[in-house]
């Protein structure tokens, strides 16, 4: 007999040139399109607290990672950072570009530059308002022009099912060289249009992207802290482009994917690092479920970036159709309770069954926090307390640490 339907939602297929796909909604799972927003919240929290780039934010966490990492991940990631270089350094001055092409008058660029877009291999394309109140403090007077162009390459079926490992973290850094190379490729469309284009790479990010890609119907906030997109859920990677081209904005949508995530809850059950909630707050305007980056950061630097929040999520694994399908037959989750869908193995410590999750110390979640100048400080105050007295070589070099480390946070790109 199966649930009643609420809506069913129409989107064009996984690849250019696919069918288009249905995906019905349940009544019990229709909320809001998009995430439930307090506007007056989300306008409150940009004023008083901006804000800023986990480069910046989190930069004590982005020196220590490196001495965390496995040896072939750290020479994997350098590498990466050196064929990035490129891409983010043309990026930084892309708003400076002036266009090639003259604009025709009355002209709509959106149905060129998501068919353009889409042609490239971009699985999702979407168009918004930039909105400021998401931007990073350190790039507030970087971003020049008024339209998000939101676009998501989707990353390797099967090395991402491997999380977490070496072979899925090409699968996610080989995505972001991959996604750069095409945005340039978009960004010339626009300027031979007649338009600006600015790219934010996605290793030098500008702003908080995921709820313009909400805003942008590309999907939905999954519990698990990303975006949820209808063919291949958070397995993808987001950038944007910013511009001045006429464009129409679209809508976001309701995938029923707020209220199935309070059902599913594999990813909170599954985080080795007990880092995902269960229940929703009040976060910056926004209701979700708020991960903790203390439980997660760990985690993510000694097994391979983790991840296993991705590859546990069945939008990932079979797509929103055949999920929210199954839903309405059976009221089921698909995959639920599978070692297909919920095993995973950490290096160290072996396979984990659904049910089954490791153990750490205490000790293994501590980490330098904060910005890395707040880190120094926090550290030459704990000497303090211990009645330590700095000698005057002691404070010299501590000034020219903290010196550094603020030159450090003011490269707002990641290192
Ligand atoms: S990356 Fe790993 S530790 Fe972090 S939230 Fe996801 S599953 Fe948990
Ligand atoms: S695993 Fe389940 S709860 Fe987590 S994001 Fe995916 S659908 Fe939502």
């Amino acid at each position: 007999m199966g649930k009643p339907i609420s809506h069913i939602v129409r989107r064009p297929g996984r690849v250019e040139g696919d069918p288009g796909v249905e995906i019905p909604v349940s009544e019990d799972l229709a909320t809001v399109p998009g995430i439930p927003l307090r506007e007056v919240d989300v306008s409150f929290y940009s004023r008083v607290q901006p804000l800023e780039s986990q480069n910046v934010e989190k930069g004590a966490d982005r020196d220590w990672v490196w001495t965390v990492y496995a040896d072939d991940v750290a020479e994997y990631i350098k590498g990466h950072d050196e064929r990035m270089k490129p891409f983010i350094d043309t990026a930084s001055v892309s708003g400076d570009v002036e266009p090639s092409g003259a604009p025709t008058a009355g002209e709509d660029l959106t149905e060129d530059i998501r068919s353009k877009a889409r042609e490239l291999g971009f699985g999702e394309v979407g168009f918004t308002r930039f909105d400021r109140r998401y931007v990073y403090e350190s790039k507030r007077g970087w971003v020049k022009f008024p339209h998000a162009v939101c676009l998501a390459l989707e990353q390797d079926y099967g090395q991402t099912q491997s999380l977490p490992s070496l072979e899925a973290e090409y699968a996610h850094y080989g995505t972001y060289e991959i996604e750069s190379e095409m945005a340039e490729r978009l960004a010339e469309l626009i300027r031979d249009r007649g338009y600006h284009a600015q790219m934010h790479s996605p290793r030098d990010p500008s702003a908080a992207v995921i709820p313009m890609f909400v805003a942008a119907g590309l999907g939905q906030l999954g519990a698990n802290g990303q975006l949820l997109s209808p063919h291949f859920g958070s397995r993808a990677r987001l950038m944007m482009i910013t511009t001045d081209a006429p464009v129409k904005y679209d809508a976001p949508v309701d995938y029923g994917m707020h209220a199935f995530c309070q059902k599913c809850q594999i990813c909170v059950n599954r985080c080795p690092g007990r880092a995902l909630v269960k229940d929703r707050v009040w976060w910056r305007g926004a209701h979700k479920n708020k991960l903790i980056y203390e439980r997660c950061r760990p985690v993510m630097a000694t097994y391979e970036g983790c991840g296993v929040c991705m590859k546990v999520c069945p939008v990932q694994k079979f797509g929103m159709p055949a999920v929210m399908e199954h839903y309405v037959e059976t009221g089921e989750v698909l995959g639920k309770g599978t070692d297909d869908l919920e095993g995973y193995a950490l290096s160290d410590k072996g396979y984990f069954a659904p049910g089954k999750l490791p153990h750490f110390e205490r000790s293994f979640f501590e980490f330098p926090h904060g910005r890395r100048e707040d880190w120094l400080f926090e550290q030459f105050k704990e000497r303090l307390a211990n009645e330590e007295t700095p000698t005057t070589e002691d404070l010299s070099q501590f000034a020219r640490k903290v010196k550094s480390a603020m030159v450090k946070s003011r490269a707002t790109r990641d290192e």
